[in-house]
């Protein structure tokens, strides 16, 4: 306890000592930030960053930095222009409603723009996506105790970890869906064939309905409402399809299909992608190019530079509990040493030129010897680590990793 309190301590002075110098060297010139969020509430949901900590993360950012937008970045990449200095941007994937209900107020209240990455044929449906359909039903689980039951059907790799399920404990649980998720990826399912496996999971589990309230999809009409208050939107296609896993044909249906539905909405046409799950192929860029974008983002970690290919541009996950400073309360100065260290060391590592490492080498994250190692080894999450993410989401994430 003691330990852990003097750790904290010692990461809140560090990063009070240091973040300005930080940033300034991170943010700095021809290097732009481009941070990436889902969800912004206080619900205990996937992927979700509490209100309280968005509000004091934008507020920080608002202060320190330069706050332009995701397209402006691309736009100054694709003319091999440098970035302005102090840059960054501020992204949300997949468009929950709680975009516009949660983020859009704390944005308007610090006149802080953000580019909203839609999955255009989820908007306005009230559906649930495949993943938090899966965490719902594995909640249900949990509080019923209940065991998987015919799962014999299912794909070996899902029925293997349905088999070994432990849903006794906080920690089995997430790392039971951590297992689950990742069994589905391995699949390479199409969107439509990962909800019928989902529902066949939910059979097995014993699942009722899943509460669809707190993950609802924003409506056409606050879409509207989001780009009337100064909003970037950008296509996230239509289905959240794996782009270098679905039929050629398809993938260039859910990027031409979800610009055209877009433009349609807005009366207005967008030319930036997020890839789904940040997965991305050589064949699938030329697709990206040829249905009309003019920039794609990935969810690979780091910060992005003038130079770039600005269909591969780099940005730094963030989630929430992952800065907090001496009192467990989240700091806005661990905040921005956090962001500008995982930019900083994914640069150097883009500089020592790409050395072929695996997915589980990369896991293993090195920070050298500093009073922050030790926190930052612990946030170190093993169900990334066959993602191919970033280590800013090994570092500080308390879930799955990105859809
Ligand atoms: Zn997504």
């Amino acid at each position: 306890m003691v330990a852990d309190f003097l750790k904290r301590v010692a990461r809140h002075a560090a990063a009070l000592l240091t973040v300005g110098t930080r940033l300034r060297r991170v943010a700095g010139k021809d290097w732009a930030l481009v941070l990436r969020y889902h969800r912004v509430t206080d619900e205990p949901v996937p992927l979700a960053v509490t209100v309280r900590e968005f509000a004091a993360q934008v507020r920080f950012l608002r202060a320190r930095c330069r706050l332009v937008t995701a397209g402006e970045v691309a736009a100054s990449v694709a003319a091999g222009e440098p970035l302005l200095p102090r840059s960054v941007a501020i992204t949300f994937d997949d468009g929950y409603e709680d975009n516009f209900t949660e983020a859009l107020p704390v944005l308007q209240r610090y006149a802080a723009q953000a580019t909203f990455f839609l999955t255009a044929g989820w908007i306005g449906t009230g559906k649930m996506l495949w993943w938090d359909k899966l965490h719902d039903y594995i909640r249900q689980a949990a509080e019923l105790g209940a065991r998987p039951q015919d799962y014999e059907r299912l794909p070996r790799p899902v029925a293997a970890v349905l088999a070994r399920a432990d849903l006794r404990t906080r920690a089995t649980v997430a790392r039971f869906e951590g297992d689950l998720v990742a069994a589905l990826r391995e699949l390479d399912l199409s969107p439509e064939e990962l909800d019928d496996r989902v529902e066949h999971i939910a059979a097995s589990l014993g699942a009722e309905e899943a509460r669809d309230e707190l993950y609802r999809p924003m409506s056409w009409d606050q879409v509207r409402q989001l780009r009337a208050a100064g909003m970037e939107i950008g296509s996230h296609t239509m289905t959240h399809a794996r782009l270098p896993i679905v039929p050629v044909e398809r993938a260039f249906e859910e990027l031409e299909q979800s610009r055209k539905t877009i433009g349609r909405e807005l009366g207005q046409p967008v030319s930036l992608l997020a890839y789904p799950a940040g997965e991305h192929s050589r064949d699938a860029i030329d697709l990206v190019t040829e249905a009309g974008y003019e920039g794609a983002y990935t969810t690979a970690s780091g910060p992005v530079r003038a130079g770039d290919d600005p269909f591969r541009l780099r940005r730094i996950g963030v989630w929430t509990g992952g800065y907090r400073g001496a009192f467990g309360l989240f700091s806005p100065s661990v905040f921005g040493l956090q962001i500008s260290r995982l930019a900083r060391q994914a640069a150097q590592g883009q500089a020592k030129g790409a050395r072929a490492r695996s997915p589980q080498k990369r896991g293993q994250v090195r920070f050298g010897r500093s009073p922050l190692r030790a926190f930052e080894a612990k946030r170190t999450c093993p169900l990334f680590r066959s993602q191919g993410e970033g280590p800013a989401m090994r570092l500080v994430a308390r879930w799955r990793p990105s859809p």
